[in-house]
């Protein structure tokens, strides 16, 4: 599953994983996008996706369970998530910053992954060789002035998946990691840097290497790790 899929680094990772043939669930928020992706993944050799529609924002316990319950009849399990969606917020002073925005960004960035590990555990317990995957930041791991909750966000989704990777380590195969993409070519990039030239910023491609590693079956068993693809190499074989 790939949270987030239907723009962005969420979709390259969503078509890059189908390429290798895995079936992809794709979640996210726009249908049309989540459409579009399908169509594409569709069209090629690659296995059928399963598509998601789903806010994030708005998203319940009673929602989530049903997905999972319908994901339990047709796929039996799964190997995999990737926890990618995200929204930037307002970056401003924390005197100044709004509570209702407080809320939603820690509601999409934070609340939405503990309730879909929560309830989807279950399911990526079944999986004999699973990998979850948090989406981070560097002001995740070390929040900056003014990046207000968005910082805040990403810190406590790296609390949670060192949590999980704690209590995990020694009573499920389940890998849990990090990964702080870094600047990376998409809209959320160019919204947070507008003076920006995208042209010099790697593209979410680049970053697919790390990405398959990471979610694929060919790693090293890494465990609780924050993985950054600027000082990344993939593993001599
Ligand atoms: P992006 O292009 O803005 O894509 C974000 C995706 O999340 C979109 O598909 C969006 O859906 C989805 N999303 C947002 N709110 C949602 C909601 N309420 N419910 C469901 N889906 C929702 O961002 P990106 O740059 O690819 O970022 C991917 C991840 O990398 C994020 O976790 C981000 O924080 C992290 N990151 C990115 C950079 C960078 O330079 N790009 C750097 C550090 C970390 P819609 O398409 O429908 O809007």
């Amino acid at each position: 599953m790939v949270t987030g899929a239907g723009d962005g680094i969420g979709r390259v990772t969503a078509h890059t994983l189908a390429a290798r043939g895995a079936t992809v669930i794709l979640l996210g928020r726009t249908v049309s996008k989540l459409e579009s992706l399908y169509d594409e993944i569709h069209s090629s050799d690659a296995p059928e996706p399963g598509i998601v529609p789903m806010d994030l924002m708005n998203t319940s316990e009673d929602k989530i369970n049903e997905m999972a319950n319908a994901i339990g009849e047709q796929y039996g399990r799964l190997d995999g998530i990737l926890h990618n969606a995200s929204i930037l917020g307002t970056r401003l002073p924390f005197a100044n910053s709004d509570l209702n925005e407080w809320r939603e960004v820690m509601q999409v960035n934070f609340m939405a992954p503990v309730m879909l590990t929560r309830l989807l555990l279950p399911l990526v317990e079944r999986s004999n060789d699973a990998s979850i995957v948090f989406t981070s930041s560097s002001v995740g791991n070390k929040p900056r002035a003014y990046w207000s909750a968005y910082a805040v966000s990403k810190y406590a989704l790296e609390g949670l998946a060192l949590l999980l990777a704690d209590e995990l380590e020694n009573t499920s195969a389940i890998r849990i990691n990090i990964v702080n993409p870094a600047a990376t070519r998409t809209a959320m990039r160019a919204a947070a840097y507008p003076a920006e030239d995208p042209m010099t910023v790697k593209t979410a491609e680049e970053l697919m290497p790390l990405y398959l590693y990471l979610l694929g079956n060919r790693h090293g068993g890494e465990h609780g790790e924050l993985f950054d693809p600027r000082t990344w190499e993939p593993p001599k074989r």
